[in-house]
């Protein structure tokens, strides 16, 4: 086996799965899987994935495209997976909330039942709203959550809570090597620019000079991680030692209410746009921040990429999107 020279210098390759490999945060793992040299599989059923995200890689001869569905079985030879496939934000999975839940569940025993099989050591992108509309503030890992098991966010929450249970029960039962990472609000170009999130959303109307539609009183808070931040902490989290599998917090901790958000936006993108405010979807958490104590100690992370910074490169990448006409229905 090839010892990797240059920037990842000593490391050992590895052959690695991805599972929603072409969705807005699979789509920067695989390439910086690919970029550190090792085999990469990405696994996508399109759902909200695209494969112009990941068209660079697919002339690399490291890197290997299929189209499958993880509620479905599937059979490779793999010493780490990555458990991405699921639609993150709430009008997508809100779309089809019986495959939104089958895929958490049913897809989740699947990766399990493969990294049983093959050994390989797994990460499941867990989520923030395993704590629903937290009580407790900021959110630490101890923290149960308070979720709603019959609202029209419960197919992913619990969904995903679900499959936070099955990562452990397989780690007790069959000593299997888990890494639970709860992701917090993630962002950067790439999103979806109909995607109903707060980011995209306001970036798409601020640049369109529609008004900006800030759902509530816009008090409610959000705790915002740039993705290539987040990326760092997944490879991090799974190069850590098998004894810690999480869960674990990874976002980023500066706080802000969704109407200093509108404001910010409105402010960096030079927009005319006006604050126009609608109801509050139901169970939309109030507030919303992590507490990465447990990030910093056990992986040594911390976000550095500040709102600012990032937004610019989001605005950016939303720019060149509606410059190129690569947007439809705003
Ligand atoms: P995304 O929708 O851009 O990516 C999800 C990918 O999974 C898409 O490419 C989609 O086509 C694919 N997919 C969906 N169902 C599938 C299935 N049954 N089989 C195979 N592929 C399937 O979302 P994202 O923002 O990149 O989120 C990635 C992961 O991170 C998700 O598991 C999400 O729950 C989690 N997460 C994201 C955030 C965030 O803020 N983006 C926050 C918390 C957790
Ligand atoms: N939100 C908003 N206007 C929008 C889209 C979202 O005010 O056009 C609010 C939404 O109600 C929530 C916050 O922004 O309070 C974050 O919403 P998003 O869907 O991005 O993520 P999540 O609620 O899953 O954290």
């Amino acid at each position: 086996m090839a010892i990797l020279e240059g920037e990842f210098k000593g490391l050992v390759p590895k052959k690695v799965l991805v599972t929603g490999g072409a969705g807005f945060i699979g789509s920067y793992l695989c390439e910086k899987l690919v970029q550190m040299g090792n085999d990469v599989i990405c696994c996508d059923n399109y759902f909200t994935g695209q494969k112009d995200h990941i068209r660079g890689l697919l002339d690399r001869p490291n890197f290997e495209l299929l189209r499958h569905d993880i509620t479905f079985p599937l059979y490779v030879e793999v010493d780490e997976i990555y458990n991405l496939a699921c639609p993150a934000s709430p009008i997508h999975y809100q779309f089809d909330p019986v495959q939104t839940t089958k895929t958490c569940v049913h897809g989740a025993i699947n990766m399990l039942g493969l990294a049983k099989r093959v050994k390989a050591r797994i990460f499941q992108a867990s989520t923030s709203e395993v704590y629903g509309d937290p009580e407790v503030h900021p959110q630490k890992e101890d923290y149960w959550g308070w979720v709603n098991p019959i609202g029209p966010r419960s197919c992913y929450d619990e969904g995903k809570r679900c499959a936070e249970t099955l990562f452990f029960d397989y780690q007790r039962q069959h000593d299997l090597e888990i890494k639970v990472g709860r992701i917090f609000n993630t962002y950067g170009p790439r999103m979806h620019p109909n995607d109903g999130r707060v980011v995209s959303n306001f970036i798409m109307q601020a640049l369109s000079s529609k008004p900006i539609t800030v759902y509530g009183n816009g008090e409610q808070t959000r705790s915002f991680c740039y993705v290539d931040d987040l990326i760092e902490g997944c490879l991090k989290f799974m190069d850590s030692s098998k004894e810690f599998a999480g869960p674990v917090n990874l976002g980023n901790p500066d706080e802000i209410t969704i109407y200093e958000l509108a404001e910010k936006i409105i402010q960096m993108t030079n927009s005319g746009s006006q604050i126009v405010f609608k109801p509050l979807p139901q169970n939309d958490p109030r507030r919303r921040r992590p507490d990465i104590t447990l990030a910093r100690e056990k992986l040594g992370w911390e976000p550095r990429i500040g709102l600012d910074k990032g937004l610019k490169k989001t605005i950016d990448y939303f720019e060149e999107l509606i410059r190129e006409r690569r947007v439809y229905g705003i």
